[in-house]
C-alpha cells in the first residue's frame, strides 16, 4: 500500500452564468499573473531582487481593497495559485538557464511570459473546500456544477486542487487526489517495445499498434484552416471565426493522441511485468525534417512518461535502454550486425544467420533480450536495485534511471 497523487481530468457541464463566473476567475488568475511578472520585472531593475509569491500576494490584497473591488467576486485561491505559478515559472526557468550553461539543454531556456486571452481563456486553480459528488464538483465561489461523466472522479479520496481550464469554448477540471493505492502483483512476460514512425508500436511478442491514421488526415486539414487564418485580416470578425475552427481542430488532434496513447500505456502496464522500452533521442531526431512531423504526432516523451507512472501503479517495471544500443541493426537470432541498416530499410535480413523479419520486429526483440540480459547483471553485482513502477539502473554506462512521476493525469 502506497499513498500516490492522482489527477482526474473530465468536462465540465456549464450554463451561461457559470461559464461567465470560470472567465471571471481565469481572467482574474490572467491579471494577477502578468501584475506579478511586472512587479517581479519592476523590483528587479530598480532594487535588483524580485518579490516571492506570498510578498506579491500581500501587496495584491492591500490593492483589492483600494483599486481592485472587483477581484472580490472571485475566489481568493484564483489570483493566489496564479502568483504561485509565476514563481515556479521562475523557478524552471532558472533551472533551464543552468542547463543552458552546462550545455545539456538544446531548446529555449522560456523566459515567462505574459498570459494572452489569443492564447485561449486559460486556467486558474482552486483549492480548499472541494467537494466530488458523483455527477457534480462543488467548488469554492463557483458552486456546484454538473460533470459530463458520472462517476469517473472518486467522491472519497482527499482533494489537494482542483484547476480549471477552457480549450475551445469547452470547460474541464482535473481534480488531483491523494489516495491510497495497492500495487496488484504482476505475473505478466517481459516484453520489448519499439517505437516507430510508420508503426506506432511493434511488440517483441509480435503484437503491433497501428498509427492512428485520422491523425494525419486531422494534420492536414489543420494547416489548411491554419493558411485561412493568415490570409483573414487582423481583428476581422472573419479571422475570429477562422482562429475559432482551428482552436478546435487542435483540440480533436490533442485528444486523438492522448486517448491513442493511453490506451497503449495502460494495456502494457496493466499485461506485462517488465516493459524494455529504447531511449530515443528525440530532440536529436526531431531535427530530421522528415521524421519530425510523424514523430512530434505519436509523442514518444509521453509516452515514456505515461507509461512510467501507469507502471508504478500495476506492478511493471520499464527499464530504459541506452540510445547507443544498437537494438535496429542487430540479428535478434545471431547477433550479426548490419551497418548498411538505413531508416528506409523495413525488413532486417541477416547476412549469416538467414533470418529475414520486419525491421521493427528485430528491434523489439533485441529489446526484450536486452531486459533478460540486465536483470541477470544486477544480480550479479547487486546494483541499482529496481523495485516496481522503478527504472532499473542496469548498466551504468547505457541504461538510464527514469525519475518516477505519480503526478500525472490518467
Ligand atoms: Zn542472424
Amino acid at each position: 500500500m502506497r499513498i500516490i497523487q492522482r489527477a482526474y481530468k473530465t468536462e465540465l457541464d456549464l450554463n451561461d452564468r457559470q461559464i461567465a463566473a470560470c472567465k471571471r476567475h481565469a481572467g482574474a488568475a490572467r491579471w494577477a499573473y502578468n501584475w506579478g511578472l511586472a512587479r517581479k520585472q519592476e523590483d528587479f531593475r530598480t532594487i535588483g531582487a524580485s518579490p516571492s509569491a506570498i510578498d506579491l500576494h500581500r501587496e495584491l490584497n492591500a490593492l483589492k481593497q483600494t483599486t481592485l473591488p472587483w477581484m472580490y467576486e472571485v475566489s481568493k485561491c484564483a489570483p493566489q495559485e496564479a502568483l504561485r505559478n509565476l514563481d515556479s515559472a521562475f523557478t524552471h526557468f532558472y533551472r533551464r538557464v543552468q542547463l543552458k550553461q552546462q550545455g545539456k539543454l538544446r531548446g529555449k531556456v522560456g523566459y515567462p511570459q505574459r498570459k494572452t486571452k489569443k492564447r485561449g481563456l486559460g486556467s486558474f486553480r482552486l483549492t480548499g473546500s472541494i467537494i466530488v459528488f458523483s455527477d457534480a464538483i462543488q467548488l469554492p465561489r463557483l458552486g456546484r456544477l454538473r460533470l459530463k461523466e458520472r462517476g469517473y472522479v472518486p467522491t472519497t479520496a482527499k482533494i489537494l486542487s482542483a484547476p480549471v481550464s477552457e480549450q475551445a469554448e469547452h470547460w474541464y477540471v482535473s481534480v488531483l487526489v491523494e489516495q491510497e493505492h495497492v500495487v496488484p502483483a504482476n505475473s505478466g512476460p517481459t516484453v520489448g517495445v519499439d517505437l516507430g514512425v510508420k508503426t506506432l508500436a511493434t511488440l517483441s511478442d509480435g503484437a503491433t499498434e497501428p498509427n492512428p491514421r485520422h491523425l494525419r488526415t486531422c494534420l492536414k486539414k489543420l494547416k489548411r484552416l491554419q493558411r485561412a487564418v493568415s490570409r483573414k485580416q487582423k481583428g476581422s470578425g472573419n479571422r475570429r471565426k477562422a482562429v475559432r475552427k482551428v482552436a478546435i481542430l487542435h483540440r480533436t488532434v490533442a485528444n486523438q493522441r492522448a486517448n491513442t496513447l493511453h490506451q497503449l500505456t495502460s494495456r502494457l502496464a496493466k499485461t506485462k511485468a517488465v516493459v524494455m522500452v529504447e531511449d530515443l533521442n528525440v530532440a536529436g531526431m526531431l531535427k530530421n525534417h522528415h521524421l519530425a512531423q510523424a514523430i512530434s504526432d505519436v509523442g514518444f516523451g509521453e509516452f515514456r512518461r505515461q507509461l512510467t507512472y501507469k507502471a508504478s501503479w500495476y506492478g511493471c517495471r520499464v527499464i530504459v535502454a541506452s540510445r547507443w544500443e544498437p537494438s535496429s541493426k542487430t540479428c535478434s537470432g545471431c547477433g550479426w550486425e548490419d551497418e548498411d541498416l538505413s531508416l528506409a530499410d523495413r525488413v532486417f535480413r541477416c547476412e549469416q544467420c538467414g533470418q529475414v523479419l520486419d525491421r521493427d520486429l528485430n528491434s523489439a526483440i533485441n529489446l526484450e533480450k536486452l531486459a533478460g540480459s540486465s536483470s541477470d547483471s544486477h544480480n550479479a553485482c547487486g546494483e541499482g536495485s529496481a523495485g516496481l513502477g522503478q527504472v532499473a539502473l542496469v548498466k551504468p554506462s547505457s541504461m538510464k534511471q527514469e525519475p518516477n512521476t505519480f503526478n500525472a493525469s490518467a
